[in-house]
């Protein structure tokens, strides 16, 4: 029997959506990629934990997209089920007496930040400008103005691919600059923050000059997944991009954005073939400059499964 006939028996929540065929490119801020096999938005932690069974029972690849901010999907699709967190996945719980706040990874970031702000918590004002959700935040330790993500992280709750869930302590979490040791589960299903009492006026007035700062100096009306490459340390892969005069530089329908040299463009039907492409040009073209090798930040999709 195909995984695909046995697959909607796990389905269980009313709001909770399967589909086959799904195109992962309506998925990502990049609008790139082919389909996915599957695409599950799953709504309860039960159903979750059927999926790690299902992946394990049935040997089918699982990738958990948050919002697809940080993600290039291949051309050619994903032979799996990319599952999506929804419902009881996507809660946000306050603790007004403790400032702490229990948030679902599947939580968009400009939402945790809107409502931290409401009430005068302050510690994720950074986060409005940020387009993902809580689970590719904490995956990614994203950050911004000085600030990371992990900073106001107390615990992460995890699932493996047995379906049992896991408590993580902020040390075992692993936090580095765009990077965690969280990847090396099946799910983060969400996490505990602690913020700072502060008062709603001096919050908001934070969060949105933080917010006007990013669109000025960031390309927001094209589609692109956020900076493709980390820094190297010390200096600024924008920088570095610049210097070696690649603002404007295209290949196919990718180009490298001229208001900031760190990110790519989808100016025109690219693909992700063109955007590796012009990652391996800039690539070299810093190394050739600067002697410096600049690592990608963007997750890849798709590109190591067969099909
Ligand atoms: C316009 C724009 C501006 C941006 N600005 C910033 C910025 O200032 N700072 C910054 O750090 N980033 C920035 N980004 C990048 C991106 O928004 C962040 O990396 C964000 O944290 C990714 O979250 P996501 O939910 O979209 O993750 P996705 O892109 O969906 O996923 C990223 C990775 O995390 C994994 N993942 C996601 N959720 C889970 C989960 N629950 N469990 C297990 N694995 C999971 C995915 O499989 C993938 O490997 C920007 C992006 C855009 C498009």
């Amino acid at each position: 029997m195909d995984w695909k006939n046995a697959l909607p028996d796990i389905v269980t929540h009313p709001s909770s959506r399967l589909r086959f065929g799904e195109p992962l490119a309506k998925h990502t801020f990049f609008g790139i990629g082919g389909e996915a096999a599957a695409y599950f938005e799953v709504g309860t932690l039960a159903e979750l934990a059927a999926v790690a069974h299902f992946h394990r029972q049935w040997e089918v690849p699982v990738a958990i997209i948050g919002r697809g901010s940080n993600m290039l999907v291949s051309d050619t699709g994903f032979n799996g089920i990319a599952v999506r967190l929804i419902g009881e996945l996507a809660k946000l719980e306050i603790d007004e007496n403790a400032n702490a706040v229990s948030v679902g990874a599947g939580v968009s970031l400009p939402r945790l930040s809107k409502s931290m702000s409401q009430r005068g918590l302050s510690g994720v004002e950074f986060t409005l400008g940020i387009p993902g959700a809580v689970g590719g935040a904490l995956i990614m330790n994203a950050g911004a103005w000085g600030s990371s993500f992990g900073d106001v992280v107390t615990n992460v709750t995890v699932m493996n691919d047995t379906g049992a869930l896991t408590e993580l302590s902020h040390a075992e979490a692993q936090f580095e600059y765009r990077h965690s040791g969280l990847s090396a589960y099946f799910c983060v299903t969400g996490a505990t923050l602690s913020l700072e009492p502060g008062d709603v006026e001096t919050v908001t007035a934070q969060m949105q000059a933080f917010y006007k700062q990013k669109i000025a100096t960031q390309p927001f009306a094209e589609e692109n997944a956020g900076c493709i490459f980390k820094n190297p340390p010390g200096d600024s892969a924008g920088r570095l991009i610049d210097e070696c005069g690649l603002k404007g530089y295209r290949i196919g329908g990718a180009e490298v954005s001229t208001v900031h040299g760190n990110f790519i463009l989808n100016v025109d039907n690219a693909t992700a073939a063109d955007v590796l492409n012009l990652v391996a040009h800039i690539q070299t073209q810093v190394r050739e400059n600067t002697g410096l090798s600049l690592q990608t930040e963007v997750k890849r999709l798709g590109f190591d499964e067969a099909h």
